[in-house]
């Protein structure tokens, strides 16, 4: 196997491997290790750097399998798969994954990044860089703790406002003080998006820490799918809301965090549709799963942004969705939710005529 040179200047400026030497040079002094991989063949050729990142002494082979085995185990499945399918479709791959040093007690961090190139067709091959990004992920890890923990804090005063908003609106209604009651419902309205942006900001510091902890109960899909349509006419009242019901069996699953995913959901489906415009619930249940799926009749998301939705931050960049909020996590969200749940989420589209969000929840046999 071939090894990239590196660590000196050749004698002879005027060669034309210089160029690639003082590239080498620069990319050693930022840390940063560079990989080929022959697409046929999967052939590695590494930088000594990249064997450095991945726990190997510079003199040392390394195979792709060996560097994989270095990859702290529960992250490896996913590394793989990673790798295949941007083999198998000639796309860029974007990994980070924690990787074991003999010399370190805790895992580092690293960004895998490449792309293929086939310009030559009888010498395909993947290329990229490798970075550690160890402080960065921890930097991350800090601000979601923070999030999670002002989120939690901000939770519990506000489900007690809540509560006593409901009492005053419902003691409004028997005195029949019209004044008191429509001042009331604003205040309720506003206290349940927020309990809503909660909700997300704390689910978003668990995903990202990597642990979403499910309280899993049984509970009834059908009467949750009511409740979630009667809470978003409640907030957002622009959109008539049907559901074609379905018999369910009661299910095992975290109810508070499906009912997040409805919202979110739900809540895109009002926001990228035109007032008016009817949504529409669907449920399924064979043997196996129930499938739910909230239909739209709104703009529609274009086939190369579709399999990018559920990526954390990911918001399409169009005239039409510039003025509309947000921050781009919901569907993140929603995918760590239901994947959490051995579920499915995806999504069909078409631009201009509306979208379709479908997940399934498996149904557990006793
Ligand atoms: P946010 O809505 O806060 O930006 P999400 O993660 O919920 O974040 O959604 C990501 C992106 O997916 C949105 O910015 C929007 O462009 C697109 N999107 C989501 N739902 C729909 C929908 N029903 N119709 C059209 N586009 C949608």
């Amino acid at each position: 196997m071939n090894e990239l040179s590196e660590n000196h200047l050749p004698d002879n400026a005027d060669k034309p491997f210089l160029t690639l030497d003082l590239a080498q040079i620069a990319l050693d002094s930022a840390n940063v290790g560079i990989w080929i991989m022959d697409a046929v063949s999967q052939k590695f050729l590494l930088s000594n750097r990249t064997k450095i990142l991945f726990g190997f002494s510079p003199e040392a082979e390394m195979s792709f399998e060996e560097a994989l085995l270095n990859v702290v185990e529960k992250h490896r499945r996913s590394v793989l798969a990673a790798v295949d399918s941007a083999i198998k479709h000639h796309t860029n791959l974007y990994i980070e994954c924690p990787v074991n040093l003999p010399s370190e007690k805790k895992p580092h961090w690293l960004s895998i990044t490449g792309g293929f190139n086939d310009s030559d067709p009888q010498n395909s091959y993947f290329s990229g860089i490798v970075i550690d990004i160890t402080e960065q992920k921890q930097n991350d890890l800090r601000r979601s703790k923070f999030i999670g923990i002002v989120s939690h804090e901000l939770k519990t005063p506000l489900t007690a406002l809540k509560a006593y908003v409901q009492m005053l609106n419902n003691w409004a209604r028997k005195q029949k003080d019209t004044f008191s009651i429509g001042a009331l419902s604003k205040v309720e309205k506003q206290v349940r998006k927020m309990l809503n942006m909660i909700n997300s900001l704390l689910n978003l510091s668990g995903a990202e820490a990597g642990k979403i902890h499910l309280t899993k109960q049984m509970f009834n899909l059908n009467e949750l799918l009511s409740e979630v349509m009667e809470e978003t006419l409640f907030i957002t009242a622009t959109h008539p809301i049907v559901i074609i019901p379905c018999e369910t069996m009661p299910i095992s699953a975290d109810r508070d965090k499906i009912e997040q995913v409805l919202v979110n959901i739900l809540s895109n489906a009002a926001k990228y549709s035109d007032t008016g415009t009817p949504i529409e619930i669907t449920c399924n249940q064979d043997e196996e799963k129930v499938t739910v799926s909230i239909r739209d009749q709104g703009m529609g998301i274009s086939p190369a942004n579709l399999e990018k939705l559920f990526l954390p931050h990911y918001r399409v960049e169009r005239k039409e969705t510039e003025k509309i909020d947000g921050f781009g996590i919901g569907l993140y969200l929603c995918s760590e939710i239901i994947n959490r749940h051995k579920g499915k989420i995806w999504v069909n589209s078409e631009m201009g005529k509306g979208s379709t969000f479908n997940f399934t929840l498996p149904i557990q046999k006793s």
